[in-house]
C-alpha cells in the first residue's frame, strides 16, 4: 500500500489524483482538498472508468497503468485546470476508446496549445470540436508511441505529461519550470501494491487501521473482570493499547480465586489481535495525538515480578529433585547425634569423640532399656540399629 500525505492544496491533490490514477494498485489520500476543482477532477476519473472511494478525511484510487477503464466516456472538466490538462493525457494511453472532454465557458477560452502539439507529436488523435486548442477535444485513442518531445513548461507545469503512457518517452524542458508540479512527470518505479479497504484509528485517526479486542483481565478475590478495548487501531496505538493491558493483567490477573486460568487465557487470546495490529505499516496521517507504545511487555516492572516469581518458585520445586539427596548410613559403631526431636530422625554422623556426638550405634539385637530404633533407611542392608545414648 502506497500512503501519500497529501498538502492540503488545489494543485497537489490534482497532481496526487493523477498519480494515483496512473499508478499500480490502490493509492489512498489522507486529507486531499476538498473543492469544486477536486471533486471535478475524482467525478472525471470515475467517468473513465476508475474506481475512486471517498471515506472521512480519506480518498482511495485504484490505478490503471494502462489508462481508462472504458473505451467511451464524456467528461466534463468544469472550472478546473488540471482537470481540463491532466485527464485528457490519461485517456490519451488507452490502447483503444473515444473520450470527449468539454470545460466551463471560462476554461474553454484558456488555450491548451502545448498539450495539444506534444499529444499530437506522440502520435495522439486529438480533434479539437470548436476553436483549435482549446477545449472542448475528442481523442481516439490507440495508445501513445515512444518518442521524443519538446515541451514548453514554462507556460505551466501542467503541461508536463502525465505518467499515463507504457512507451518510454524522452521529454526535454527547454526552461527549467519553478513548480514542484515537475515532479510529476517521473514514471512511479515503485508501484504501490494493492490494499483493501482502509479503516482509520478510533483513537488517533491515522491511518491504515485494524479492527481489532484487545483484552485484559483484572481478578478481584472471587470475581473476574474481562476487560476489552475495539475499535480499529492504528500500529503504534494499538501496540500501546496491547502494551499496557496485558501490562496490567500480568499485575492485576492474579488476585481472583478463577484467575490462575483466565489470565494466562486472556492473555493468548490477544495473541491474534497482536499480530494483526504488528503486521500494520507505521501510521500516516494522525488526527489527534497518538498513544505512547512505552516499554515493551516482558521490559515492564509487572512482567519482571511476575518472572521473578516464577523462577523462585519454579526453583523451590524442582531444584531440590535435581540434586541428588544423599541419605546418610550407618553400621554398629557409628557415633550420631539427631537434629529432629525424638522418635523423629534426622541422623548426622559424627566423631564418637566430638562434643556434638550424642548416641553410637549397635545392632538391633542388643537394644536395651532407653535405645532409638532407627529407620531402616538408616541402614545400608536395612538391618535393626540401635541408637545408645551416649554416657558422660
Ligand atoms: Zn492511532
Amino acid at each position: 500500500m502506497t500512503v501519500i500525505h497529501v498538502p492540503g492544496s488545489k494543485s497537489g491533490t490534482a497532481r496526487a489524483l493523477v498519480l494515483a490514477a496512473a499508478a499500480n494498485g490502490t493509492s489512498t489520500l489522507v486529507r486531499p482538498l476538498r473543492s469544486d476543482d477536486t471533486e471535478g477532477f475524482a467525478e472525471g476519473l470515475t467517468h473513465l472508468g476508475y474506481r475512486v472511494g471517498q471515506e472521512v478525511d480519506l480518498r482511495h484510487i485504484e490505478g490503471r497503468p494502462s489508462g481508462p477503464a472504458v473505451t467511451d466516456a464524456d467528461v466534463h472538466c468544469r472550472d478546473g485546470a488540471t482537470t481540463a490538462r491532466f485527464l485528457p493525457t490519461l485517456a490519451a494511453a488507452a490502447a483503444s476508446g473515444t473520450y470527449r472532454f468539454d470545460a466551463s465557458a471560462q476554461m474553454r477560452r484558456r488555450p491548451l496549445a502545448p498539450l495539444t502539439e506534444a499529444l499530437r507529436t506522440l502520435g495522439v488523435d486529438l480533434r479539437h470540436d470548436a476553436a483549435e486548442r482549446h477545449h472542448s477535444l475528442r481523442i481516439s485513442a490507440s495508445g501513445i508511441r515512444g518518442g521524443e518531445l519538446t515541451l514548453d513548461a514554462g507556460e505551466s507545469s501542467q503541461y508536463l505529461p502525465s505518467p499515463g503512457s507504457q512507451n518510454s518517452r524522452t521529454v526535454r524542458v527547454p526552461e527549467p519550470t519553478p513548480s514542484p508540479g515537475v515532479l510529476m512527470s517521473t514514471p512511479p518505479h515503485h508501484p504501490p501494491t494493492s490494499y483493501g479497504s482502509v479503516a482509520s484509528c478510533h483513537i488517533c485517526g491515522a491511518i491504515p487501521a485494524v479492527h481489532a479486542v484487545v483484552r485484559g483481565h483484572r481478578g478481584l478475590v472471587v470475581t473476574l473482570r474481562f476487560l476489552t478495548e475495539e475499535g480499529a487501531f492504528c500500529r503504534t496505538c494499538g501496540t500501546a493499547t496491547y502494551r499496557r493491558m496485558t501490562s496490567d493483567t500480568l499485575w492485576q490477573g492474579w488476585w481472583g480465586l478463577l484467575s490462575v486460568f483466565a489470565a494466562p487465557v486472556t492473555m493468548v487470546m490477544n495473541i491474534g489481535a497482536r499480530s494483526r495490529i504488528r503486521a500494520l505499516p507505521h501510521p500516516v496521517g494522525n488526527l489527534r495525538p497518538q498513544l505512547a507504545p512505552g516499554r515493551r511487555v516482558l521490559a515492564r516492572p509487572p512482567a519482571l515480578v511476575i518472572m521473578a516469581a516464577l523462577v523462585v518458585a519454579l526453583g523451590a520445586v524442582v531444584v531440590p529433585k535435581l540434586i541428588p539427596h544423599t541419605q546418610p548410613t550407618f553400621t554398629a559403631g557409628d557415633c550420631i547425634r539427631n537434629h529432629a526431636k525424638w522418635p523423629e530422625q534426622d541422623l548426622e554422623e559424627v566423631g564418637c569423640s566430638s562434643p556434638e556426638a550424642e548416641y553410637w550405634i549397635s545392632d538391633g539385637d542388643k537394644c536395651w532399656g532407653r535405645d532409638w530404633l532407627l529407620y531402616l533407611e538408616y541402614s545400608a542392608e536395612k538391618k535393626t540399629l540401635c541408637a545408645h545414648p551416649m554416657s558422660k
